[in-house]
């Protein structure tokens, strides 16, 4: 298995795991380009947003309210979900991911 997000799903890469269940993980971002900088991934690997399909509407639905609890968890006032599609956006690991970022002042718009 060469995805290194399928690798952290499974546990076969270190990460700081700050939720699991069946079909969802979140960890935080070895990056961190935000105080909190959390990444929350479907288990199932899907590339991006645009490969995604009607089947995994809930899926996705899942991934944004485990962001809001992740959020909520952390008492952040106000947080970003970004999910980059396609190297053009900046998506550079291409298992679909939802960035939440948050514990500072954010820009708009982005870069
Ligand atoms: P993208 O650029 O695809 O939207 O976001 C990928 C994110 O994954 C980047 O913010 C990057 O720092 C993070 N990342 C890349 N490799 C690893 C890793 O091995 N572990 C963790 N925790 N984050 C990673
Ligand atoms: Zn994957």
């Amino acid at each position: 298995m060469t995805c290194l997000f399928c690798q952290i799903a499974a546990g076969e890469r270190p990460a700081t795991i700050v939720y699991r269940s069946d079909d969802v993980v979140a960890f935080r971002d070895i990056h961190p380009q935000a105080p909190t900088h959390i990444l929350i991934i479907p288990t199932k690997h899907i590339v991006s947003v645009a490969e995604a399909t009607v089947e995994d509407e809930g899926l996705i639905g899942r991934l944004v309210t485990t962001a809001k609890e992740i959020a909520q968890q952390a008492n952040l006032q106000g947080y970003r979900l970004v999910i980059n599609t396609g190297s053009q956006a900046g998506q550079s690991v291409f298992h679909l991911h939802v960035h939440l970022l948050g514990g500072r002042a954010l820009q708009w718009p982005p870069g």
